[in-house]
């Protein structure tokens, strides 16, 4: 038995993995990864796998960087972890101050998970009319294809069946409205004029039913698990001219799209607007430790300030708040000032797109798309076993990528250079010809 075999062997008899059948890795094997530096996770039999999903979006400057594991340790030795309760400390402090700064939003409330924060922005939406006297607005409004988190409450507002239906019993289900979907353009239609019709079917449902409704949230520019669904930011735009006009929160879930994926720190700031509640996760630790947060405005904040009790927000989780997930955070932001990433990133974009585009020329390929430093793609195959078929493949040359159905997308760290995103795109197009037909099967570079 390779030692790779034997790790995969004890996890699938010990762990429960997630979104997961369990009984595929009978036939599919897991990958048990032994290190990581870089770009680079490595099995236990010495194989290398290009990250080409930031391991499911969370990670921004690659594997191991050595000034956020610098920070963590020293934050090691200093203090690990407090209630947040009655207690403060340095990170969590200077974390929300920076937060605050770059969102224009304030009072940061901090849970472990994406999910959570998705709960978080919720309950304080909810709560707030409660304290103002509105205690009739308790829906909320998502979007088609909605992704939010897994919990029960975030299940709710997420529309992606394979996740949801099964526990519709247990939900309470939300509004839904139309996706601004670039893809559903007409003939002659830009992308902006999707936004405006969805933004249409939105005003129709809020002038109708504004008086039960707490809030609408949105992911913004890109509706990640429906498959990178991209949309025009006049989109959010009007929403929030909407949720003004009809007395509606606006949560913008930027749990994937923030720190830097579309191209702004923030999706919102390509809109010009700012949401009521922002939820982040994912990259706010560059991949480290678990940590999210949801900012608000002062307005939310003031109407829980009170000498009543019951009217502050007694939402807690254990973690809320760690210190070494905040200090992860502060090296994060600080990596983004250091390196004026955002910039370099418009650089670094702007030729992967054309590293990308005989991959977009590929005859299976359709519905190329870009924003900041995600590309996605829907393949023309009959395979229902694409998405699987398609990850093995590319495991096989060497790459990570994990389509969602029959959409293939990168999300890469930002430390990845030109020659590994040839080798990506040079792995794409071979598996494309392998398993989608094309053009004379070119023979296939393997990944390093
Ligand atoms: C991943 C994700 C979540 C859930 O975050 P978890 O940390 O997995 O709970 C919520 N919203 C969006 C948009 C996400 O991509």
């Amino acid at each position: 038995m390779s030692l790779n075999q034997d790790w995969l062997a004890r996890s699938r008899a010990a762990v429960w993995h997630p979104c997961t059948q369990m009984k595929r890795h009978e036939t599919l094997p897991l990958i048990p990864i032994a290190s990581a530096e870089g770009m680079y996770l490595t099995d236990f039999d010495d194989n290398r796998y290009l990250d080409g999903v930031s391991s499911w979006w969370v990670n921004l400057f690659g594997h191991g960087h050595p000034v956020i594991k610098d920070a963590i340790k020293a934050q090691l030795d200093t203090l690990e972890h407090v209630m947040l309760a009655g207690f403060t400390h340095r990170p969590v402090v200077e974390l929300s101050e920076r937060l605050a700064r770059l969102s224009g939003l304030g009072h940061a409330f901090y849970g472990s998970d994406g999910a959570s924060a998705t709960e978080i922005a919720l309950k304080m939406s909810f709560h707030y009319w409660q304290n103002v006297g509105e205690p009739g607005k308790l829906r909320f409004v998502s979007l088609e294809g909605s992704y939010h988190g897994e919990t029960v409450g975030a299940l709710a507002v997420t529309d992606v069946p394979l996740f949801s239906d099964t526990y519709a019993p247990l939900l309470k289900t939300g509004l839904r409205v139309p996706s601004p979907d670039a893809r559903l353009a007409e003939e002659g239609e830009t992308a902006a004029d999707v936004a405006r019709r969805a933004a249409s079917s939105l005003e129709n449902l809020l002038k109708k039913h504004h008086g039960e409704i707490a809030a609408l949230i949105v992911e913004p520019l890109v509706q990640g698990a429906a498959g990178m669904v991209m949309y025009d930011p006049l989109y959010l735009t009007l929403a929030r001219e909407l949720c003004d006009r009809y007395r509606v929160h606006l949560i913008a879930d930027e749990i994937a799209v923030g720190f830097g994926r579309t191209g702004t720190l923030f999706a919102c700031e390509q809109a010009g607007i700012k949401p009521d509640f922002l939820c982040l996760s994912k990259g706010i630790t560059g991949g480290f430790l678990p940590l999210s947060c949801v900012l608000s405005t002062d307005a939310v904040y003031a109407a829980f300030y009170d000498d009543d009790v019951t009217r502050g927000f007694l939402h807690s989780h254990s973690y809320t708040g760690n210190a070494l997930a905040c200090a992860a955070a502060l090296a994060v932001l600080d990596l983004f000032e250091r390196d004026d990433v955002l910039s370099a990133n418009l650089v670094k974009a702007e030729r992967f797109d054309a590293i990308l585009q005989p991959v977009a020329a590929h005859p299976a390929v359709r519905q190329f798309r870009h924003v900041g430093m995600i590309w996605a793609f829907d393949v023309a195959t009959e395979r229902g076993d694409f998405a699987q078929a398609f990850f093995a493949g590319m495991l096989s040359r060497g790459g990570l990528l994990r389509p969602i159905g029959k959409t293939v997308y990168l999300m890469p760290p930002y430390i990845i250079d030109e020659t590994q995103m040839q080798q990506l795109a040079d792995a794409i197009r071979a598996e494309l010809d392998r398993l989608a037909g094309g053009q004379g099967g070119t023979a296939s570079p393997a990944l390093p």
